[in-house]
């Protein structure tokens, strides 16, 4: 359905990115996360785009994700984070299951022994997200376990930070510590490789004992860093310091949205604009109306606090934004017109918007931004 925004996503910036991340880690493989339809890029342009540029594997949430991808012809390896349903298409897709638990690698086992199969697998251990994974002081003795069953090969092991920014290194030292050891005792055992990977965008950016076999960059694919906004707080933070190098590292926001201005309207001082009244005209003013709102993913808490370009300007939202409208003030912008075009993020002139900016407003991070802007709308791609 188109609702009205567009989604502009920009496949050369995505192509850029990777580029840039394989020079920080010196063409390591990359799994490149493309979960929740490329965080709102959309998963098969995006994926078609780095896997052409080279990536070794593909990652996503759920099996229904990887099937989308092989049905458009995807063929790379793909990791399926965490769908433990679904089976026997991880057996017709030839999709890699991400396990975390012995039950579910048992279901694995059972089904390849009936299929006459072996399926690939990797293993996730859960070093203190506290989310998925084999944990506690069982975690050899279940690895072992797994490794031993009939129909499944442990080609990998991974883990997950659960500091999203890094700007404090200390626990993510000892989760990292935690899973080296995993690893080594595993290899000790079994007297087999293991694919071992831990690192996302922002251990990739600052955390370079992380790399170990292959990364997992998610975010920095689609040109945001976890760790922009804390830059300045993490060069304050004494010991900290332990080779950070994210010094010109130049990630190009890949996605753009816009619309139209779909009326406009002048209305003298002491005007109220949309629910409640929150906000009044202070003088004659120019108000636009914009088709875009909470259902199109642009939060309510947007409301009197975030800004659109127009002609090339800075403009406020002004009053609440509803489910499918909101209004700007246009005063400032000369020979503005009905369909003129609106950025709700990225360039426009001179200006630019950010998810970073939105994210700041929105309290929450750009993660949330693209993906929820970015699902909901129309996509081009250039
Ligand atoms: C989403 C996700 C990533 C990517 O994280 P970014 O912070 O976006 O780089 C990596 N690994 C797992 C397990 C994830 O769920």
């Amino acid at each position: 359905m188109n609702r009205g925004a567009i989604a502009q996503i920009s496949l050369h910036a995505i192509a850029h990115n990777l580029r840039t991340l394989k020079k920080i880690v010196q063409d390591l493989p990359i799994i490149a996360v493309v979960k929740a339809d490329a965080y709102g890029h959309g998963a098969v342009e995006v994926s078609k785009k780095i896997t052409s540029e080279g990536t070794s594997f593909l990652a996503v949430a759920f099996v229904s994700e990887a099937v989308q991808l092989r049905n458009a012809g995807i063929q790379s390896p793909i990791l399926v984070l965490f769908d433990r349903e679904n089976l026997d298409e991880y057996f017709d897709f030839h999709l890699i299951p991400v396990i975390s638990d012995i039950k579910t690698a048992e279901s694995f086992s059972q089904m390849a022994r009936k299929r006459s199969a072996e399926v690939p697998v990797h293993i996730k251990i859960d070093t203190g997200m506290g989310r998925l994974g084999l944990r506690g002081k069982n975690v050899i003795h279940d690895l072992i376990t797994i490794s031993e069953l009939g129909g499944i090969r442990v080609d990998g092991l991974l883990s997950h930070f659960s500091e999203a920014d890094l700007a404090d290194r200390s626990y993510a030292n000892r989760q990292l510590k935690k899973f080296i050891h995993i690893k080594k005792v595993l290899i000790e055992k079994t007297k087999r490789p293991v694919f071992t990977h831990i690192a996302n965008s922002s251990a990739i950016l600052t955390f370079r004992e992380s790399y170990l076999d292959g990364v997992r960059p998610g975010i920095a694919l689609y040109g945001y860093s976890p760790l922009k906004e804390k830059k300045k707080k993490l060069q304050k933070i004494p010991g900290t310091g332990q080779g950070t190098n994210n010094k010109n590292i130049e990630l190009i926001p890949a996605m753009s949205i816009k619309t139209r201005i779909l009326a406009l309207r002048s209305v003298p001082a002491g005007t109220p604009i949309s629910y409640g009244r929150t906000f009044i005209t202070g003088k004659k003013s120019k108000i636009g109306i914009i088709p875009l709102g909470y259902a199109d993913g642009y939060s309510r808490l947007f409301s009197n606090k975030a800004e659109v370009l127009v002609g090339g300007k800075r403009v406020p939202v002004v009053g609440r934004v509803c489910m499918d409208l909101m209004m700007v003030d246009v005063t400032a912008v000369s020979n503005c017109r009905e369909n003129d075009e609106v950025i709700i993020m990225g360039q426009q002139g001179k200006e630019m918007i950010t998810a970073y900016e939105l994210a700041k407003k929105a309290h929450t991070i750009p993660y949330e931004i693209v993906t929820t802007l970015g699902i909901r709308s129309q996509r081009v791609y250039v």
